[in-house]
């Protein structure tokens, strides 16, 4: 459209654009529909000269929206003139040929009358030259002679229906046959006309040609709200059509998400590469627009593999889980890519509200929350909102968020526990164990917060600290107790053990520290050495540094596999030591004879089978040349039974309690013999 605009307005408007860009590009977007810069053209070179893509695409969404809300005001116009036109067509049909010829004649929008039994009676110069014919060509027409490919099946029902006299108006986007063997696209409006009794008449069409409208579709606004990739809409797209939802329906309007990831894709990407990973997407929106289609509901992509289904007024919940369950089948079926062929699963997070009870920013929130407990669940799977589950997951999400300024505010202190020789009860070593000293929550155990950190990824800088700090003490003991080294042990996680850094990591903090590496034992699950490559333990090992694992015995407990890697010391899981607490037998077996020698009746069941284990394990640890230590030593009698049973270290509350560095140093001072001296609990 051409739009007279002197220069100065120019400047104006285009000084007001930029600074809305900044700000708020969908505005921007708006604004050249508002200044009437509606030709797509002004759009495309908008967007060419945009760098950033967001900025972009959010200057597009805002003009296809302001564009489509000036469509739709002026369809309002347009039917208000057609019913005044209809109204006015009735009063001609009874005037007299002539004054209706007038009417029709005049009208800019395409209007045809037609008998019920489908005969076409009348129809203006526009209609006539809308689909290429002459006027008097076209009354000779019958209404199913304007059927056209794309009609969908309900369409013609819906007329049916009308010529029934069981509705009043139609209307529907429609494909008109052209005589020219073209089409064109209408926003076709037909209404029933009565008789002075009630009884249907006439029908009365009137078409306006959209087709430009349509062909906006391959235009930039619809390029920056749909996936270039999979063609269904984009994040933006969907967040405005969530958005309008909430402003525009009803107060008790209810609104469904499923947020959909599919699992493995990663996995899928990188061994059969982009290209079919980039074939499965479409292949799944392909799936997934299938289970979308029907009104009120859109499949959306929004980000790599994260697509969103969203449903306006959902018959309830029920109508969210069906159609979960329906994607999760739709899905399972097999894809065929190229040569490869896979299936796909996806984790589904369902959340069904009332548009009054939530917002868009909540809603997707929730949605996510969802997704990340199907996930967690198992995959493969949908898991529907739970208000209390989600408060307890913001909540560790939220401790999870705070960690990294708890580091910088030096909230993580460490404390350390004494490991015993059982054979005389000299600390031959620490444990390092990490406190969170939070401001709200007071002292946090590392159960708390570990796991989070671990998942997070932020137990990296964290683990560092601890490592650090452990390596500083230790160091400081070395140097004020020559004569009685004492070595820490540090708990690591699987991702610690997993980072690549690893090796040069704890190098560079023994050369700053100037802790001894002998003096340095690292404690790893038996999951973290298990599937991993051995070569960093080994570098570690090298240096002299020990491995310990822990909680031996609560997974795969696999001695032959540890064989094979560099590990030194075995810590025995507190559940073993705890099933030796009802054992006290009379006379210790031999450490040569295995305990079915023990008198039964003073032992349970349960026991008996504890102390076989346990003296399993620790005759193949020291076969296999390692140490063991027994963890959560908390009774007179169990520290007994380990030493009886060979054990080597004993760690647990009989000895001492974990405890600040300075009741250690207060130890060492004092001799370093544990057991001898009472030690403040903490
Ligand atoms: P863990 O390495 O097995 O540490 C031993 C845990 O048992 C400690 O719990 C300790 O306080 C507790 N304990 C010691 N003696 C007894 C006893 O006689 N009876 C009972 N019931 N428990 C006893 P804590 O300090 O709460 O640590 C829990 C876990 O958190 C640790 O288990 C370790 O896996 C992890 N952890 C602690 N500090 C760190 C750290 O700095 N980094 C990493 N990655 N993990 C840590
Ligand atoms: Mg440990
Ligand atoms: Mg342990």
């Amino acid at each position: 459209m051409f739009v007279p605009l002197d220069s100065a307005a120019l400047d104006a408007l285009l000084s007001r654009l930029a600074a809305l860009l900044g700000k708020d590009p969908e505005a921007a977007g708006a604004g050249l529909v508002e200044a009437h810069l509606t030709d797509p053209s002004v759009l495309a070179a908008t967007i060419r000269i945009l760098d950033d893509k967001e900025v972009a695409a959010r200057v597009a969404a805002g003009y296809a929206r302001a564009l489509r809300a000036a469509t739709l005001a002026e369809q309002e116009r347009l039917t208000k003139a057609v019913l005044a036109a209809h109204a006015a067509a009735e009063r001609a049909l009874r005037a007299g040929e002539s004054r209706m010829r007038a009417i029709f004649q005049n009208a800019a929008v395409g209007i045809g009358v037609s008998t019920m039994d489908g005969r076409i009676v009348r129809v203006n110069q526009a209609f006539a030259d809308l689909l290429g014919y002459t006027v008097d060509e076209m009354s000779r027409l019958r209404v199913p002679d304007l059927a056209h490919p794309s009609d969908p099946p309900d369409m013609w029902q819906l007329y049916e229906e009308l010529v029934a006299g069981k509705r009043d108006h139609v209307r529907l986007e429609k494909a008109y046959p052209r005589r020219d063997g073209g089409v064109v696209w209408t926003d076709l409006t037909s209404s029933l006309i009565r008789d002075d009794d009630g009884a249907p008449e006439f029908t009365i069409a009137m078409v306006q040609d959209i087709t430009d409208r349509l062909r906006l579709q391959d235009r930039p606004e619809h390029q920056a709200t749909h996936d270039p990739l999979t063609g269904l809409p984009n994040r933006a797209m969907i967040a405005d059509r969530l958005e309008r939802i909430f402003t525009e329906a009803g107060a008790d309007t209810r609104v469904g998400v499923c947020f959909l990831d599919l699992d493995g894709f990663k996995r899928i990407n990188d061994t059969l590469g982009h290209q079919v990973g980039d074939e499965l997407l479409v292949a799944v929106a392909d799936r997934l627009a299938r289970c979308a289609s029907g009104p009120g509901r859109v499949a959306g992509r929004v980000s790599g593999d994260e697509f969103v289904l969203l449903v306006e007024d959902p018959a309830g919940p029920d109508e969210m889980t069906g159609l979960a369950a329906r994607v999760l089948d739709v899905l399972s079926q097999p894809v065929q890519l190229g040569r490869h062929r896979t299936r796909v699963s996806a984790s589904i997070g369902v959340v069904e509200a009332g548009v009054q009870e939530t917002s868009p920013a909540e809603l997707m929130k929730a949605a996510d929350l969802t997704l990340y407990v199907a996930k967690s669940e198992g995959r493969g799977r949908y898991v529907t909102y739970d208000a209390d589950r989600d408060a307890r997951q913001a909540a560790r999400y939220e401790l999870a968020a705070a960690i990294p300024d708890a580091l910088d505010r030096q909230e993580f202190t460490l404390v350390y526990q004494p490991l015993v020789a059982l054979a005389d009860g000299r600390m031959t070593g620490v444990e390092a164990l990490v406190r969170w000293q939070h401001p709200d929550h007071g002292e946090l155990s590392p159960d708390r917060f570990i796991p989070l950190a671990e998942e997070t990824g932020v137990i990296l800088p964290l683990g560092r600290r601890v490592l650090e700090q452990a390596c500083a003490q230790a160091a400081e003991w070395a140097r004020h107790f020559p004569d009685r080294p004492l070595p820490v042990s540090v708990n690591m996680t699987v991702s610690q053990v997993h980072e690549p850094s690893l090796p040069s990591d704890v190098a560079r903090i023994l050369a700053r520290t100037g802790l001894d590496p002998a003096l340095l034992v690292l404690e790893l699950t038996e999951s973290a050495v298990m599937d991993n490559d051995s070569a960093p333990l080994r570098a570690l090992a090298d240096r002299g540094i020990r491995i310990a694992i822990d909680d031996f015995g609560t997974g795969y407990s696999n001695l032959a596999y540890l064989r094979r890697l560099p590990v030194h010391i075995l810590k025995l899981a507190g559940p073993f030591v705890d099933g030796l607490a009802a054992s006290s037998p009379a006379s210790p077996p031999s450490s040569s004879s295995a305990s079915p020698s023990v008198p039964s009746s003073f032992l349970s069941a349960a026991s008996v089978v504890d102390e076989q284990i346990v003296d399993t394990i620790v005759r193949l640890a020291h076969a296999i040349g390692l140490a063991v230590t027994a963890e959560g030593v908390e009774t007179r009698a169990q520290a007994d039974r380990l030493r009886a049973l060979g054990c080597d270290t004993g760690q647990g509350w009989l000895f001492a309690r974990p405890q600040p560095a300075a009741a250690i140093t207060e130890l060492l001072r004092r001799s370093g013999d544990v057991t001898d001296h009472p030690l403040q609990d903490r």
